[in-house]
């Protein structure tokens, strides 16, 4: 044991060599690296340094200072990005990252990662090809569209296709229609950004066709339709269909764009969940092209899909935005991937995860529950009534906002007087302090894990012996 003593007037920290070269740091510098060990060995002897300084009771034991080191560098190599357990009862949770990728995904990400790809290279023709050759054809299959195109996300691509089509030109969108998600994806914001003007047409919670009639005009660019992924409008509401926006622009020359955010590849009551209107329905009801995410109902990547005519998606690609937006390798590898999956809708639930986990049969969810209650319940004796609970999951990313799923939680209530706000956030913490933190939320006084997302109910066991819950 390293003994705490009383600086004496000659005792002096080691030097940063002799720390370096100790045989405690030989095992740091195997795994960080000897500039990173000589660095932290620096922060650590200057910091020793002051502590003698200010006359503090300071340890300058050799062992005492390479464990400080290790310390500091384990929380350097922390990644900022890590793997946490979304048990929010969100399905898709934008703050935590959305779609989790099926295996498939992620053996087609580490394959292209690995090496040398394809990417933009003909290999039958031995010739420069193009990075959309290899969504194309699946995308066509299960779109019924002409032509696609992908980029970063679906805010990009609902840009790209503003500033190709309609550039220094007018845009009407429905005022029921303009959508804000998630703060930073405003359609009036969109549309400025990307070198257009808003033409805002008929009212709130009420517009009909003669509103666009009167608003097209030769400054007219495109007419674009928003879903309106995230609220509804409710009561005296009257909006314009896709049909009969489509045969308006259709007759003006102009065309039509729907956004459809979400966009479900499959009709979801096929799983028994509430129908989202499909990139397919969308361009047969006449929208000459739609966009929608990767990572919402789709279960893939991060990434914003265009289909529709192969006319306009060819000025897309043209367009020098289109490069700044494209998406990487990694991206295409896995979005390849989940579109394969689509190909046998009757595996999919079964394979996709995000679809898995909005059709997890709810007694599943709950045999989880009956397993899991009673370790976490030893280790918050005294501290919380640990019990299980009926709750709500919704899907998330602002599809289908009203559309709540039965599920099974968690819950952890706070015993005694004290503040319950504060004995709450102090399970919060214990819960988001583990080595993979645990993400749930709180409701009705109580901190609540949504088991419908968890995988594996052996990590979320363990968890629960190893939790410290702070006095
Ligand atoms: C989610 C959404 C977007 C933004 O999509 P990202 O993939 O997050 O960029 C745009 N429009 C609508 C209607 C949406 O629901």
């Amino acid at each position: 044991m390293a003994d705490y003593t009383k600086p004496a007037p000659n005792s002096r920290p080691p030097s940063v060599d002799r720390i370096v070269r100790s045989g405690g740091a030989a095992a740091l510098v195997d795994v960080h690296g000897r500039s990173e060990v000589t660095r932290a060995a620096r922060l650590v002897l200057s910091d020793l340094r002051q502590k003698l300084l200010n006359g503090e009771a300071t340890d300058l034991a050799e062992e005492a200072v390479v464990g400080a080191m290790s310390q500091l560098l384990a929380r350097v190599s922390d990644h900022p990005l890590r793997r946490v357990l979304n048990l929010t009862g969100t399905v898709l949770h934008t703050n935590l990252g959305r779609a989790t990728l099926p295996k498939e995904a992620i053996d087609a990400v580490v394959d292209v990662a690995r090496g040398a790809s394809n990417l933009e290279y003909d290999i039958a023709a031995g010739s420069r090809g193009d990075r959309d050759q290899h969504l194309e054809a699946a995308l066509q299959r299960l779109v019924g569209c002409e032509a696609a195109t992908v980029v970063n996300n679906n805010a990009a691509a609902v840009m790209l296709v503003l500033n190709t089509l309609a550039l220094g030109r007018q845009v009407p969108v429905s005022r029921g229609e303009l959508v804000e998600i998630g703060g930073s994806f405003r359609i009036p914001e969109i549309m400025s950004g990307s070198g257009c003007t808003l033409r805002e047409v008929g009212t709130t919670n009420r517009t009909h066709l003669k509103d666009f009639e009167r608003a097209l005009g030769p400054d007219t660019g495109l007419v674009m339709k928003v879903h309106t992924s995230n609220y509804v409008i409710e009561g005296f509401t009257a909006s314009v269909t896709e049909k009969e926006l489509a045969a308006l622009c259709q007759s003006n020359g102009l065309p039509f764009v729907v956004d459809l955010g979400a966009g479900s590849l499959v009709d979801l009551r096929r799983y028994g969940l509430p129908h989202e209107p499909t990139p397919a329905e969308t361009l047969r009801a006449g929208a000459d092209l739609v966009t929608f995410s990767g990572d919402k109902l789709l279960g893939g990547p991060q990434a914003g899909i265009i289909a529709g005519r192969k006319s306009l998606i060819d000025r897309l690609k043209a367009n020098p935005m289109k490069r700044a937006l494209r998406c990487d390798k990694m991206t295409i590898a896995a979005l390849g991937a989940v579109l394969r999956l689509y190909a046998d809708p009757d595996r999919l639930a079964e394979r996709l995860p995000t679809l898995r986990a909005l059709t997890r049969p709810i007694d599943e969810i709950r045999a989880l529950a009956d397993r899991l209650v009673e370790p976490f319940s030893r280790s918050f004796t005294g501290r919380a009534s640990v019990t299980v609970v009926e709750c709500t999951s919704v899907i998330g990313s602002g599809a289908l906002p009203r559309k709540t799923i039965p599920s099974v939680g968690i819950a952890f209530c706070p015993l005694g007087e004290r503040s319950s706000g504060t004995a709450l956030s102090r399970i919060c913490r214990s819960f988001a302090g583990l080595p993979t933190p645990v993400i749930g939320r709180i409701h009705d006084g109580a901190f609540v894990l949504d088991l419908r997302c968890l995988e594996h109910a052996d990590e979320l066991e363990r968890i629960a012996g190893q939790l410290r819950i702070e006095p």
